[in-house]
């Protein structure tokens, strides 16, 4: 059976779940064509609305079978554990813990694991949709900090 995620709560301002350790990703299995891979979206567990956050494994050699590209997406890869190589527009780049990717919407790109398997993040949202990060949107509050 497929893992699903842990210890979801939901409140009025957030949702908590417990996705996993990256080495457990695989265990969230999907079939693309002959490649089994981890991979999970969590816009449903988590009730995202202005991004999808997925979690994916790719095991040693294994590559996904399409390449792709969005309509309106941009998209941030991000490996997290293991080592694995992406293709863009033809072009490589090799990817290590920490190695972060921004992809445009139009990129054809595509993943595969190298050596060990390949544990990384993908964050995909409207591009040109951030009006503002950080220190622009935040709202410090003046109440002390407490645990
Ligand atoms: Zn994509």
């Amino acid at each position: 059976m497929a893992r699903e995620p842990q210890n979801v709560q939901t409140h009025t301002n957030f949702t908590a779940a417990d996705f996993g350790s990256p080495a457990e990703w695989f265990d969230y299995r999907h079939k693309l064509g002959e490649a089994e891979v981890g991979k999970h979206f969590t816009r449903a567990t988590l009730g995202l609305t202005g991004m999808e956050v997925s979690f994916g494994v790719l095991p040693p050699g294994v590559s996904l079978p399409f390449l792709h590209a969005h309509k309106q997406n941009e998209e941030i890869y991000i490996a997290i554990a293991g080592d694995g190589e992406m293709q863009i527009d033809g072009q490589r780049i090799p990817l290590t813990p920490g190695t972060t990717v921004r992809v445009a919407p139009a990129g054809m790109r595509v993943l595969r694991g190298g050596t060990q398997p390949l544990s990384y993040i993908v964050v995909q949202a409207k591009a040109g949709s951030l009006e503002q990060a950080t220190r622009e949107d935040g709202i410090m509050s003046r109440d002390p900090v407490t645990w």
